[in-house]
């Protein structure tokens, strides 16, 4: 008989996208004329860049002649594309990576939910609560995290970081010793960004704790302004505890293409129950050359596109165009009353819900009486119970038209 990984059993469910569906459709169904605007889906709706386009043809065109055919890339991703990202997302910024230091991979879903595969079932994991659900589930699925409280809507052994209003949705360091901190910034769902010396203390801890900081800056691509970090390594001290996940997902519209990269600092060590030391970038190449066969050659010829003169400049229109979203309905929330965080640095916009409402009542309510869809914080871990994620990833026409009907209608 084959037996399975109990700690499968342990996952509730993907109870959130599914159940937004059931009522959306449930709703559809009673008034079939409703106008339904959809603000709560964390995927891109503009096309590839241009010039993104022009290099995948360029490259497919390769693959299909026998002078320039190539078969399996290097695990780790080519060289061409591996260059150009240390040359314009990180030595801009004074930061030094070596080639064998960036892994590029399909995703960074994928990347953030194996990484944890490296270490050791006894250590103790940090998420923020809300929290980007990848990180927790992988670690549940490992057996990491003990059993789930349903009351709580927690895991036993996670110790959650509340990002709560009176902090500015901001985590506070752990009050009792943690091995692996997962950070996002800038975040998904709250929007928010933490400041350099804000950043400097978890890796300060990281390093007086021999912790690792597995830090997410997928939406690192709408920081707007200035002093926000956009790595964590412009922290000093950071090469030596923190792993950066990135992904073209979200800056170049490769939702459905599928390219991302994770960069491991070789001056990284993690220990052995001796106490000895190992280097982290040396294990995760490991990993991932026995499980992983690189990203195809046209997809990694379309991300270095994004790095063109051409490219650049397309991917900034569009960014640009989301993140007037972002403005449009963060002001708008705002002028009707509502509180909200994030929309500055980020695509998601992160709001209260008026009069204590619970999460899935305001869900009920904004669709019935605004017909706009939005994503209820509480999908997002206990601490999203009483918040509303919306996101700037529509188009300018219903983003517009959905923050007039909240004014109007939601009173
Ligand atoms: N990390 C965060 C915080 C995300 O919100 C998402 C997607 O929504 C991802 C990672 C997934 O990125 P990718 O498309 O590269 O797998």
């Amino acid at each position: 008989m084959a037996h399975i990984n109990e700690n499968y059993l342990k996952l509730p469910g993907s109870y959130l996208f599914s159940e937004i569906a059931r009522r959306v459709n449930e709703f559809k169904s009673q008034s079939p004329d409703a106008d339904i605007i959809r603000l709560g889906i964390g995927d891109v709706t503009k096309p590839l860049a241009p010039a993104v386009v022009e290099a995948m043809k360029k490259a497919v065109d390769e693959m299909g002649n026998a002078g320039t055919f190539r078969g399996y890339g290097p695990e780790q991703g080519y060289d061409f594309l591996i260059e150009k990202i240390i040359s314009n997302d990180y030595a801009p910024r004074g930061i030094e990576l070596g080639m064998d230091e960036v892994f590029v991979s399909d995703g960074a879903k994928s990347d953030t939910a194996n990484f944890q595969e490296i270490f050791g079932m006894d250590n103790i994991m940090a998420v923020t609560d809300p929290v980007y659900p990848v990180y927790v589930d992988s670690n549940v699925m490992a057996g990491r995290t003990g059993m789930y409280d349903t009351e709580k809507g927690q895991y036993g052994k996670i110790v959650y970081l509340p990002c709560i209003e009176e902090k500015d949705m901001k985590p506070a360091l752990p009050t009792t010793h943690v091995d692996m901190i997962y950070l996002c910034f800038p975040n998904n769902p709250t929007g928010m960004t933490l400041t350099k010396e804000e950043l400097k203390v978890w890796v300060d801890y990281a390093r007086e704790n021999k912790a690792i900081i597995l830090f997410d800056s997928a939406y690192e691509a709408f920081i707007r302004e200035e002093d926000v970090p956009r790595s964590i390594y412009e922290v000093e001290g950071a090469r030596q505890v923190a792993v950066e996940f990135r992904s073209f997902s979200k800056t170049a519209g490769f939702t459905g293409t599928r390219c991302a990269y994770t960069v491991v600092p070789k001056d990284i060590l993690v220990y052995d129950s001796q106490g000895q030391g190992h280097s982290l970038n040396k294990l995760w190449l490991r990993r991932q050359t026995t499980k992983f066969n690189g990203v195809s050659y046209p997809v990694q010829a379309a991300a270095a596109a994004v790095y063109s003169e051409e490219g650049k400049k397309q991917i900034r229109a569009t960014i640009d165009y989301y993140m007037e979203n972002a403005r449009i309905i963060r002001e708008g929330l705002k002028e009707a009353g509502f509180k909200v965080f994030g929309g500055v640095n980020a695509p998601y916009i992160w709001m209260k819900t008026p009069r204590n409402m619970g999460s899935w009542e305001f869900f009920d309510k904004l669709m019935t009486e605004a017909h706009v869809v939005g994503t209820p914080g509480a999908g997002f871990g206990a601490n999203g119970e009483g918040y509303f994620r919306l996101t700037a990833f529509g188009t300018r026409e219903n983003t517009e038209k959905a923050i007039e009907r909240i004014k109007t209608r939601m009173k």
